[in-house]
């Protein structure tokens, strides 16, 4: 990291005035223009200037005007015409008109240019410098405007306020806590630390640092507190999780009189979005409308973007109709809040309909023309991902391409989570090959989906694959590892990356580690080195653990070691309803009644809603929903007829019903479920067999696991029926292809 050279501190400190403009010329000084209508001809320059004969010398005031105004047009094309007028006539020598050309190839974005310009500028002065260092700061090269002011410093040349803010602005978007803090102390020597700009900058440099109490601390110092400053300090509360401050900070600069901008507002209602502050949000929408901010994009944007955090999607679907104009950003909010909603929803079944909804979303987004953009284009491939949506994923496959966005590294790494999701495998190892860069997420990712197929070989050698790429795992890659020597029954090659996680690359083991390594040992029926695991761990394992153990005692037949780890598991209190449920089956099993009413009273006393069982099926566009409590899904009566004679002919072959489904899931009181009833993912699959063709694989989310029977069930399907099915319930992803399961059958834990 830069640090300063020991002359800022050393030196005579001396402050150069304020130069936060471009000193503008009188316009008495203008030169008149040869067709004297400047703005028709600026954006054809050459006209003009061919009028002038080579070598006639120019007075500054010719040319800072014209450069001032390829500047505020962002024009490189006439910046250069009127630069190679300048060097035609000689000017350059012009201290002034040089200095002017630095600044008007920074605003171009053009930091070569402007680079080389300065390196010829007859003489330098903290204008040209602090020129030269906003242009790198301003086109994303934080690390080339700090070289400048330190170069700057060493050959003695004094800063102003504006180029600490600038410098500031550089210390806070790398993070570079040290410098900005010696910056700070730079700037209490020269007595600035109450200027508004100095002090904003600071504000903004501590909120970034993620230092709150300096960040407050610089804004309390400043004399004349501006819009700016009130904004930022109120931003720095709501970064810093320190809402409630935000919103007192907020109160005094309305007390204070301080007239608002769009910044203000959109600051505040984030703020409200983190604490789910509706009402005040409200009041605050209606204020901006008072003020005149009515159908400014940037505050509808927020305040849309409140309604559905706090779940009032009706209003947030009105105001949308009511804009009169939207962007991309706009649509992203609407995607993103009902994306937000799909996590946050009290179920799957919910969950399900907001995802829908934000497919829809983007759909209309599509039809409007708006151009989708990076940010759009992955979320709503995890949308996707999460609804096993193949069809609309492919859709938005092929916007990327079209795009140009598929070379993106997240929108590249969203495809192939996407098609991996909707099991695809293939499809998602051709994408990874297909990516141009790929990043420590990437490789990870790639190597938990390989896991999660049940194709552990290709997971290891891509691990592999990406050490000898250089690139560091992390402690998620390592999940991915365990999980994938866990399925394969690799005992040795997971202790020896067990301890090259731990020595080579100093990650402290987790409990996820632990957790594949257990399930590991369960599998392989070796009870007694995974409870020795447990004893590892450091520290209390989780439910997680302590169901695998469960699921290996119980297919063991080691009853006594199954309800130690059920009394264990019970201990944690776990918040799944799953869990409780497949205690409750072992101890019905057991006939333990005694345990089975206190499992009952546990789950009455967490409260927890009924456990729904639905399944979605997606066939092509449209999602088909089935349930056993709802009478109401297509071809019912096909449905189940088609179901009576599959079950007939896989008993004939050797399908046994375990019965394991003693509760009715969507009522634990009542009696054992009668055979008759079939459980959702049944209906679908029979629904899809009955309405595609045989090649077409069928896709289906479930809200909640599948019960063992159900699981042998559908091996049986996918065997003699011959298709491909694919199943995400609320555990993992099954992926079933000639009567084997992508999960290698260890499905115990299911009810
Ligand atoms: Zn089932
Ligand atoms: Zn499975």
């Amino acid at each position: 990291m830069a640090s300063l050279p020991s002359v800022a501190f050393n030196g005579n400190l001396k402050l150069e005035p304020d130069i936060r403009k471009t000193p503008t010329f009188d316009k008495s000084q203008n030169v008149s223009y040869p067709n004297g209508d400047l703005e028709k001809n600026i954006f054809n320059l050459k006209e003009p200037l061919s009028t002038f004969n080579e070598g006639t010398q120019f007075e500054s005031s010719f040319y800072v005007p014209l450069l001032q105004e390829c500047a505020a047009k962002r024009s490189l094309s006439n910046a250069q015409m009127v630069h190679a007028h300048i060097v035609k006539t000689g000017t350059y020598g012009d201290e002034f008109v040089m200095t002017s050309l630095v600044n008007v190839y920074g605003k171009c974005g053009h930091m070569e240019y402007a680079q080389m310009v300065f390196d010829r500028l007859p003489g330098r002065n903290v204008v040209s410098w602090t020129g030269l260092m906003t242009g790198y700061v301003h086109n994303s090269q934080p690390e080339a405007g700090i070289r400048v002011f330190i170069q700057m410093l060493e050959v003695g040349a004094y800063p102003t306020s504006y180029t600490f803010g600038t410098i500031l602005s550089a210390c806070s978007s790398l993070v570079y806590v040290k410098l900005g803090k010696q910056l700070h102390a730079y700037i209490v020597k020269y007595g600035i630390e109450s200027d508004t700009s100095v002090g904003n900058a600071l504000c903004s440099f501590y909120s970034k640092s993620k230092s709150l109490p300096s960040a407050v601390d610089t804004f309390r110092r400043i004399e004349e507190k501006n819009v700016v400053s009130w904004t930022t300090v109120i931003s720095a509360c709501g970064d810093n999780g320190d809402q409630m401050m935000g919103l007192r900070y907020f109160m005094i600069m309305l007390s204070e009189d301080i007239e608002l901008n769009e910044f203000t507002f959109t600051s505040i209602l984030s703020l409200c979005c983190v604490i789910h502050a509706l009402e005040v949000g409200r009041q605050i929408h209606s204020l901006s409308i008072k003020l005149g901010f009515q159908g400014n994009l940037l505050i509808d944007n927020s305040i849309m973007y409140l309604y559905l955090k706090c779940g009032f999607v009706k209003e947030a679907n009105k105001l949308f109709d009511e804009m009169d104009s939207v962007s991309s950003v706009t649509w992203n909010a609407m995607i993103a809040g009902h994306a937000q909603m799909m996590d946050l929803a009290e179920n799957r079944v919910y969950a399900h309909h907001s995802g829908y909804q934000a497919l829809n979303i983007f759909l209309k987004m599509h039809r409007s023309g708006t151009k989708p953009d990076l940010f759009t284009l992955s979320s709503v491939l995890s949308i996707c991902s999460a609804l096993i949506a193949l069809d609309q994923g492919e859709q938005v496959h092929a916007q990327t391409i079209k795009t140009g966005f598929l070379a993106d590294v997240i929108v590249g790494t969203a495809l192939v989570n996407m098609y991996s999701k909707c099991g695809n495998i293939d499809k998602a190892a051709t994408a990874f090959e297909e990516m141009h860069k790929r990043t420590m997420i990437s490789w990870t990712s790639m190597i938990s989906n390989f896991a999660q197929h049940g194709r552990s070989q290709e997971a290891l050698q891509l691990f592999k694959e990406m050490l000898s790429a250089g690139e560091k795992p992390n402690k998620i890659t390592f999940v991915g590892v365990f999980s994938a020597c866990s399925q394969a029954g690799l005992v040795d090659e997971a202790l020896e990356y067990f301890e090259m996680m731990k020595k080579t690359y100093k990650i402290k083991p987790i409990m996820e580690h632990y957790a594949c390594l257990i399930d590991m040992y369960v599998r392989l029926g070796r009870l007694e080195e995974a409870f020795d695991l447990t004893k590892k761990i450091g520290c209390e394992p989780n439910d997680v653990i302590w169901s695998l153990l469960i699921a290996g005692c119980r297919s063991q037949g080691n009853l006594e070691l199954g309800y130690y780890a059920a009394e264990q598991l019970l201990k944690l209190k776990p918040k799944d309803k799953e869990t409780y449920v497949m205690l409750l089956n072992m101890y019905i099993s057991a006939e333990r009644w005694q345990d089975v009413s206190r499992v009952r009273k546990m789950m009455k006393a967490e409260k927890f809603g009924k456990l729904q069982d639905w399944s979605w099926l997606s066939i092509k566009d449209k999602v088909y929903s089935f349930s056993p409590k709802n009478w109401s899904y297509p071809l019912k009566i096909e449905v189940e007829h088609y179901l009576g004679l599959l079950l007939d002919e896989f008993k004939s072959k050797g399908y046994q019903s375990q019965n394991q489904q003693v509760i009715n899931e969507e009522d634990d009181e009542a009696e054992p479920v009668s055979s008759a009833v079939y459980h959702s993912e049944q209906l679908a699959i029979a629904f899809g067999l009955l309405q595609t063709k045989k090649d077409v694989p069928l896709r289906i989310v479930k809200s909640s696991s599948i019960c063992s029977d159900c699981h042998t069930f559908i091996k049986f399907v996918s065997e003699t029926t011959d298709r491909k099915i694919v199943i995400c319930d609320s555990k993992r992803l099954h992926r079933f292809v000639n009567g084997h399961c992508s999960c290698g059958d260890f499905n115990n834990l299911i009810i």
